[in-house]
């Protein structure tokens, strides 16, 4: 308890890693993956998912019934303190009543532990009796510490960082060796078992430590490179392993005999939010494996990306089954950690990408993908893949070094990140003519799937593609779609109409739509604005949205213009580089 009270105290992180030196020192090795845990305001490692969840108001019951005061009381003394903590310290200082039981870290966590895992009916109740039975037991000290602890107020700013620092110096008398323990944390993510096997079984044994199924792996990750020539650079004259940089979200699949678990970026245990990427994984005929991928969300009709947010519907906690309906996802795989039994970690890049081809070419890869990767050793080669991966709706690119180990946990230049330089909303719509469009499939059979828009060059007076959109229509607006561009419908390109793209149909440049989006990027494949920014390149709107409005009163040639265009693209350079 003392050891707890000069830790809250202290702002010194030396003070405080010598104050948990002495902790871990008194703490026998049965215990000390709990004393751990409770000493970062957990009860496991974070991918367990146990939360304590008890509301504010039990929380006020428990403390009533423990200090046997009024609840109106309690009430009244937690708006003078702000924290129930303090408030049951408060509560049960006044309190005449013998402890009658030492209270115990064993007792402490064992009811925690407990409360954590009450579920269902009646459950309220019996976490009340517990947590209650533990504050009564408590001296009025005991019980602020695990008041703030159940409320997570405990903030004894105890970082990973320090607490590694105890441990080598506990156990190995010599801080040096943090870089063992902080790897064995690093593949297990489990700081707990690493200080347990270190107090039990030594250094050595967390040396031998493997990744582990079902145990998630902390991520590798990427330093920031400003442009393609300092990525280049970073190479060291060697070539690069160039991937997109999807914008979706990040997951470590673990596939064992029995079951699949996702992980995300930070580690949370997802699986249940993706159903049917745990079916896809299933399917594969492969016993154990962890791979690192990106879940992206896509047009069911295009297998476009879309943005980030639209993932977000599959966050949710009610309704999942219509949200796999609602928002298709692909994954796509970039990394291979283990394969049957095997730590691939410490394999190249490229070894462990190679291992993900074969797979992929023996296996059935029902939305599962590889993400799209080339060897790159100059500036050219890297800005041409980097207009590609923002023209598809991609944040930018990554290049890994295609000999590096995979690194858990350390972000540095073996994987660097190209960005595009800016990102902001359009403030203004566009309007746009219909030039083309590629029938839809599933569930928009007999409909179009995205329609082709382009902008006007009146220099020309020629319509030039500047995206395609297939996002915002509603069934009433695909009905009304279908019928009215049947009229206007071409077997061939119209020759007012300039694009690289293949279509299903083509139409007269006649109907304007509004759209809004995300940017303008620059584009190997869209006309509009060719050679205004740079050479060989148009301007392709990023993220197009069909607003629901058709602009009747717009003739085709007052849509937004090329030139427009080609200011819009301008501005947002600017408004980037203020910001
Ligand atoms: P950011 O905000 O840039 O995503 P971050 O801190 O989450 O940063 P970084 O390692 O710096 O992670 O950047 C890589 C991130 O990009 C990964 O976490 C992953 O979600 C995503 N990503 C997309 N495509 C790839 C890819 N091909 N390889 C690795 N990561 C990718």
């Amino acid at each position: 308890m003392d050891t707890f009270e000069n830790m809250e105290k202290t702002t010194s992180r030396l003070a405080l890693t010598d104050y948990l030196v002495e902790l871990l020192r008194k703490t026998p090795a049965s215990i000390i993956d709990r004393v751990v845990y409770l000493i970062q305001g957990k009860l496991h490692p974070d991918y367990e998912g146990v939360e304590l969840g008890l509301a504010e108001r039990l929380a006020t019951r428990a403390i009533s019934l423990a200090a046997g005061m009024d609840i109106s009381f309690i009430e009244q003394l937690y708006r003078k303190t702000g924290d129930l903590g303090d408030t049951v310290g408060k509560a049960l200082q006044s309190r005449n009543q013998k402890i009658s039981e030492k209270m115990t870290v064993e007792r402490v966590y064992q009811t925690l532990d407990k409360t954590a895992n009450c579920i269902g009916p009646g459950s309220q109740e019996t976490k009340l009796k517990l947590v209650s039975s533990l504050l009564t037991d408590g001296s009025s000290r005991e019980s602020r510490y695990i008041m703030k602890f159940i409320m997570g107020t405990l903030r004894l700013g105890i970082a990973e960082y320090t607490i590694i620092d105890a441990l080598a110096v506990c156990f190995t008398d010599n801080k040096a060796n943090r870089t063992v323990i902080q790897k064995a944390y690093n593949i297990s993510s489990d700081l707990g078992t690493v200080a347990k096997i270190l107090a039990r079984d030594g250094l050595d044994s967390l040396k031998s430590l493997r990744v582990t199924l079902h145990k998630p792996i902390r991520p590798m990750l990427a330093e920031r490179v400003r442009n393609a020539q300092e990525a280049i650079e970073r190479l060291n004259g060697h070539s690069g392993a160039v991937e997109y940089k999807l914008d979706g979200e990040r997951v470590q699949i673990h596939k064992g005999r029995n079951k699949v678990e996702l992980f995300s970026r930070r580690l949370e245990n997802i699986t249940k939010h993706y159903p049917d990427v745990v079916e896809a994984i299933q399917k594969l005929k492969i016993g154990e494996l962890i791979l690192e991928a990106e879940i992206v969300a896509v047009n069911s009709q295009t297998n476009e990306f879309l943005p980030f947010q639209e993932l977000m519907h599959r966050r949710r906690k009610h309704g999942i089954e219509q949200a796999v309906e609602g928002y298709p996802v692909v994954i796509y795989i970039f990394d291979i950690l283990y394969l049957e039994s095997k730590d691939l970690t410490s394999l190249p890049y490229l070894k462990r990408r190679a291992i993900i081809e074969n797979i992929a070419i023996e296996q059935n890869f029902d939305m599962l993908a590889l993400v799209h990767q080339k060897i790159v050793n100059n500036i050219e080669d890297l800005e041409k893949q980097m207009s590609r991966a923002i023209e598809i709706g991609c944040e930018g690119l990554m290049i890994k070094q295609p000999t590096s180990v995979y690194r858990a946990g350390a972000r540095e230049f073996a994987w660097t990140k190209l960005k595009r330089e800016y990102r902001s909303d359009l403030a203004d719509t566009l309007d746009l003519v219909i030039v083309g469009a590629l029938y839809g499939r599933g569930r928009r059979v007999g409909k179009y799937g995205a329609i082709l828009l382009a902008s006007y060059d009146a220099d020309s007076d020629i319509f030039r593609s500047t995206c395609k959109v297939g996002t915002g229509f509603t069934d009433e607006h695909l009905d009304f779609f279908y019928k009215k561009l049947e009229e206007i419908q071409l077997p061939h390109r119209h020759p007012r109409v300039d694009t690289r793209m293949h279509m299903d149909v083509w139409f007269e440049p006649k109907i304007v739509i509004e759209v809004s989006a995300s940017e303008i990027t620059l584009s190997p494949s869209h006309p509009a604005g060719l050679g205004a920014i740079r050479e060989k390149y148009g301007l392709a709107l990023r993220f197009p949205k069909f607003t629901g409005r058709i602009r009747e009163d717009k003739n085709p040639e007052d849509a937004t213009a090329v030139a427009e265009l080609v200011s819009m693209y301008k501005r947002q350079l600017r408004s980037v580089k203020k910001s």
